[in-house]
């Protein structure tokens, strides 16, 4: 792995820590976003997070500096991939603009550039078609807080280049991230094939009248020797998430739990204002 030079494009919540982390451990970072308005706001989320890496990661005040004049901003494409060794994809989560941008980058990178995905639910495979380099292409998929959730899955589509799988991996673990590779394609890569079940059967548990809250996640914690039981994970992810999936598997499923569970979370905590621990009430007072 010889990468340089990195470009993250969409600088929105992922984005800009991706690259302000990528920056802080000595990569030159170019920052794309579509608009000047866009990029404003990345140098302002950015600028936030240095009192952050100095306060949580006890950085010097030259540090967080150095790591901010190793970017540039730009939201001309052409200009922002031109001596990319990566480009770390973090534009919205929607096909459409996926696609849209992978045509539009393949078109304006040099051949020698690899592409990555974060992604949180659609696979690469997806993509790989428009990035014209389907073998220099796979997942990087971040998750939000990078500077203390510091994993990075590193997922293959059946095309990428094994040479390609390796750097990637490589530079992760150099940005200070624990590289968790996986060789296969999977929807919600390794953590949320974990996790979506677990969350899923505990609230399934309670909506069904078998045991209350504090009862199973204290079976899952003492059983397991795990610090966090699942609705305390659940009031971290926001009861607002939580029911949106399990609205929507209502909708694909017609489970009537789901229906009751979906109604039951909006009842009991949406309406009532308890969001998890954003809110300072979910499942559990904060
Ligand atoms: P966001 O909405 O905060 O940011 C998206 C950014 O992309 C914005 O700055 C927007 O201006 C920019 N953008 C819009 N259209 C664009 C285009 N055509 N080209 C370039 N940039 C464009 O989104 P986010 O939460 O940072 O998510 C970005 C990606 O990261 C998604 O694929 C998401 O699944 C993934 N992700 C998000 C999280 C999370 O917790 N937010 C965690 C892991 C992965």
């Amino acid at each position: 792995m010889n990468f340089k030079n990195i470009t993250v494009a969409g600088s929105g919540v992922l984005g800009s820590q991706i690259a302000y982390q990528t920056a802080f451990k000595g990569f030159t970072v170019s920052v794309y976003d579509i608009s000047e308005e866009a990029i404003k706001k990345a140098q302002e989320r950015v600028t936030k997070l240095k009192s952050g890496y100095q306060n949580n990661l006890n950085a010097t005040e030259e540090e967080v500096n150095a790591a901010y004049n190793r970017m540039f901003f730009s939201s001309d494409l052409s200009k922002a991939v031109e001596n990319a060794d990566l480009v770390i994809e973090a534009v919205p989560e929607v096909v459409e603009i996926k696609k849209e941008f992978y045509s539009n980058l393949s078109k304006v990178t040099p051949e020698k550039t690899i592409f990555a995905t974060n992604s949180s639910t659609f696979l690469p495979s997806q993509f790989a078609e428009e990035t014209g380099r389907p073998e220099k292409f796979l997942a990087l998929h971040f998750a939000n807080e990078i500077w203390k959730n510091n994993t990075a899955e590193i997922m293959k589509h059946p095309g990428t280049d094994e040479q390609v799988f390796h750097d990637v991996i490589e530079f992760a673990k150099a940005i200070g991230m624990v590289a968790l590779p996986l060789h296969k394609e999977q929807p919600g890569y390794i953590l949320n094939s974990l996790l979506v079940p677990l969350l899923d059967a505990a609230e399934k548990l309670l909506v069904n009248d078998v045991a209350d809250v504090e009862t199973i996640d204290k079976t899952w914690m003492i059983a397991t020797g795990a610090p966090n039981g699942p609705f305390a994970i659940l009031d971290v992810v926001g009861i607002n998430t939580a029911f949106n999936i399990v609205q929507d598997k209502a909708k694909k499923t017609g489970d009537p739990l789901y229906k009751k569970l979906a109604k039951f979370l909006k009842e009991e905590y949406l309406d009532k204002g308890k969001l998890g621990v954003e809110s300072g009430e979910g499942f559990y007072k904060y």
